[in-house]
């Protein structure tokens, strides 16, 4: 038997997390199989669109057994010219990739959408060796997200993860057929696994589980968190058409 020279561990993701309070998978036991069925030689790939004190979109890549995460504020964008902020945070469980759900309190706290999800390929044939030296370029076969992409690490950030590596990268859209100057996040703002909003996905749960005490207090999340409170309150009491949520 052959040992990977590096293991990569949950052990970042457990520790900021409390299971017995989050409905989040824990990553326990051994790595799961990531939920899509991909093809082989191919990744899992996922972003989640997250409302919690800030609205973003994790990024996910499958590699060594884990999902690769970067938190991106802006979303992704379909314009080359557009390099989007992408924060590297820790690795999360495969099964993290179904994910979509309220998470009541604790780290994290909010409301997640599962986005987006398909498969990835890297365009090189060392992963890791890509994501010591900053420069991921890779190829996306998702429902909204397709074609050629590229991760850059930039080196000005001075906020370092544990590592010691900067954890500020650029997201960016390779010049391709899949690219366009569409807004894809307001043009396709809905989630590929319940079709619904953050209203549908809290109406589901507790829509007034934030009376008091919400995760987001100003600014723009606090704004939309309290008309997404107010959104799911009116669905579960029957003020508006409930949009179905499937399972697929
Ligand atoms: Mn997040």
């Amino acid at each position: 038997m052959t040992k990977k020279a590096k293991t990569r561990t949950l052990s970042a993701y457990q520790a900021k997390r409390n299971f017995q309070k989050t409905p989040e998978p824990s990553g326990s036991g051994r790595p799961k199989r990531a939920p899509s069925s991909i093809k082989p030689g191919k990744g899992f790939f996922c972003v989640q669109k997250h409302l919690a004190s800030h609205l973003h979109y994790d990024f996910r890549l499958e590699h060594d057994g884990v999902l690769l995460s970067w938190a991106v504020p802006k979303g992704p964008s379909l314009n080359p010219r557009d390099k989007r902020l992408a924060m590297r945070v820790e690795d999360h469980p495969l099964d993290y990739g179904d994910f979509e759900g309220v998470i009541p309190e604790g780290y994290g706290a909010g409301i997640v959408m599962l986005w987006d999800r398909g498969s990835w390929s890297p365009e090189t044939t060392d992963v890791s060796r890509a994501l010591a030296d900053g420069e991921l370029k890779f190829s996306l076969a998702a429902t909204k997200l397709k074609g050629s992409w590229v991760l850059v690490r930039t080196g000005n950030s001075g906020e370092e993860s544990k590592g010691g590596e900067p954890r500020t990268w650029l997201l960016i859209k390779h010049k391709d057929d899949c690219a366009g100057p569409i807004d894809v996040t307001t043009a396709a703002p809905l989630s590929v696994k319940s079709f619904g909003d953050f209203a549908d996905i809290l109406a589901a749960d507790k829509p007034d589980l934030w009376q008091s005490n919400k995760p987001a207090k100003g600014g723009v999340a606090g704004e939309m968190l309290t008309n997404i409170i107010e959104q799911a309150a009116k669905l579960k009491a029957g003020k508006r058409p409930v949009r179905k949520l499937k399972k697929r």
